[in-house]
């Protein structure tokens, strides 16, 4: 298989992904803000433009409706006293459009002056029209000349203003200006903010690759309590799991050697020994086959503990049935009689009524048995084992408790673990593995129950483990 590559290439680095957003927001914001003021203020002025206009068409229309009969003349006498009209150009025309009089540079009088908003007011309607080019606003309004409900001319003001123009491109420098501002702000803000985001994922990829390698004891370490920094906590107790489990693993490994390391050496020793004595007698032969047999035996031992843990391990398919825990009791007990009485211990039973538990009855066997061994095997003579049964609500109770030696108090939680032994001298000398008390917490749990250990008061230990109980609906 290829090695992998130990930097995966990133296509598009988030870093990439959050500058293009970026830039998008930034691009829409600047447009937004580069258009929106302006052409408000446009539509503002405009509007001023329109008013200020149209109020002075209404008194140059007024003040000529009076008059008898548009002519050039009744024009000129009518609109010469209006001297404070603030326009650039006055165009009045008759019903025809025909100019009657204008004030403009080149004067159109006696020609038509048929625009779009003399044509509109003539037809009795007010009009307005304003463009904004090169920093002027150009703006014309038109209103009819009324007498008797009847339009009998038009009147045209001109009027450009380069005063607002000049405004308007203050905005627009300003705005231009506030845009580069903050174009160099972001720019700046995201170059840190990235670079910042940049140096943490990278602290946290190179964490993550050490551990790859098998780094177990690295800790990744990240200032902040954001995102990053939770991910780096969780990368942190995530790689604590897998240390202790490597340590478990190693710890697991060293121990099996050594366990089957004694067995392997002596039956090496009493081969050796009967192979290399040419003079060895057949009584000595025999006593040293009969080691190696016990010997062998052990190692059958181990190895049957060693693959029931692997099984349940493994998650083995978990029979469930419905198990009568005081028949089993009493299986193991009538077992185990030989034993008991071999170690002057006494066997009693306390078993209740109505205990079914959902299990499997070589399970229920196996913990049992495990556990009535070790009340033994760990006794004194004239001692007790006593077996009690109990329904407890929804679970089932399953106690041996002994008059034994004990358990002291800083092992009572190491005990489950794989190989442990408090006694090492007398587990072996009873053929003990130190896998028993494993077998059966992984058993117990596989069946959604507990075990817990406590010292009796009156000395000894006692073992308690709660099954479910068997319900006929239980799946
Ligand atoms: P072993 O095969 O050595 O008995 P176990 O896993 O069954 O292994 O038990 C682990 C250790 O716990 C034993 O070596 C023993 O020291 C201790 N132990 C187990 N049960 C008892 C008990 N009832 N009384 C005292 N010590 C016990």
């Amino acid at each position: 298989m290829a090695r992998q590559e130990n930097k995966p290439k990133v296509r598009r680095s988030l870093q990439t992904r959050l500058a293009i957003g970026y830039a998008a927001i930034i691009a829409a914001l600047l447009i937004l803000l580069n258009t929106y003021p302006l052409i408000t203020t446009q539509n503002l002025m405009f509007r001023s433009q329109q008013t200020a206009l149209q109020n002075q068409a209404a008194l140059v229309t007024n003040s000529l409706t009076t008059a008898d009969e548009l002519t050039p003349e009744t024009v000129e006498q009518t609109i010469t006293p209006l001297e404070d009209l603030d326009v650039q150009r006055v165009l009045i025309t008759d019903e025809a459009g025909l100019v009657l009089y204008d004030t403009g540079e080149n004067s159109q009088v006696g020609k038509y002056a048929l625009t779009r908003e003399v044509v509109s007011a003539l037809r009795g309607s007010d009009a307005f029209a304003s463009e904004y080019q090169d920093g002027v606003f150009s703006s014309r309004a038109a209103s009819p000349i009324m007498t008797r409900n009847t339009v009998v001319g038009a009147v045209c003001l001109y009027e450009a203003d380069s005063s607002q123009g000049v405004l308007l491109n203050e905005i627009q420098n300003n705005l231009r200006l506030i845009s580069l501002v903050v174009c160099l702000a972001v720019l700046a803000l995201f170059t840190a903010f990235s670079r910042m985001l940049t140096r943490r994922v990278s602290m946290l990829l190179a964490g993550i690759r050490r551990v790859r390698e098998g780094e177990y004891t690295h800790r990744v370490s990240l200032d902040g309590q954001d995102e990053l920094g939770q991910l780096a906590d969780e990368f942190n107790q995530l790689t604590g799991r897998l240390q202790t489990t490597e340590e478990e693993r190693r710890r697991f490994v060293s121990d099996a050697s050594h366990e089957l390391k004694t067995p392997l050496a002596s039956i090496r020793l009493l081969t050796d020994s009967i192979l290399q004595d040419e003079n060895i007698d057949r009584e000595t032969t025999l006593e040293f086959v009969g080691d190696i047999g016990e010997a062998a035996d052990r190692l059958i031992h181990i190895s049957q503990e060693l693959l029931a843990l692997n099984r349940l391990d493994e998650g083995r398919a978990i029979l469930r049935e419905p198990v009568e825990v005081n028949r089993e009791a009493e299986k193991t007990c009538r077992m185990l009689a030989p034993l008991a009485e071999e170690a002057q211990v006494t066997l009693e039973k306390n078993l209740g009524p109505d205990c079914a538990a959902r299990c499997s009855r070589e399970d229920v066997d196996q913990i049992f048995r495990n556990l009535m061994e070790n009340a033994i095997k760990y006794n004194v003579p004239g001692g007790k084992v006593i077996v009690t049964t109990a329904r407890e609500g929804d679970q089932i109770r399953l106690e041996v408790a002994d008059t034994g030696v004990g358990i002291p108090r800083e092992d009572m939680d190491r005990i489950f673990e794989r190989f442990y032994r408090v006694d090492k001298a007398r587990s072996r000398a009873a053929g003990g593995t130190g896998l028993g008390l494993s077998i059966v917490r992984d058993t117990v749990r596989s069946h959604g129950g507990q075990i817990s250990v406590a010292p009796r008061e009156e000395g000894g230990t006692v073992f308690t483990v709660y099954l479910p109980v068997w319900k006929e609906e239980a799946p």
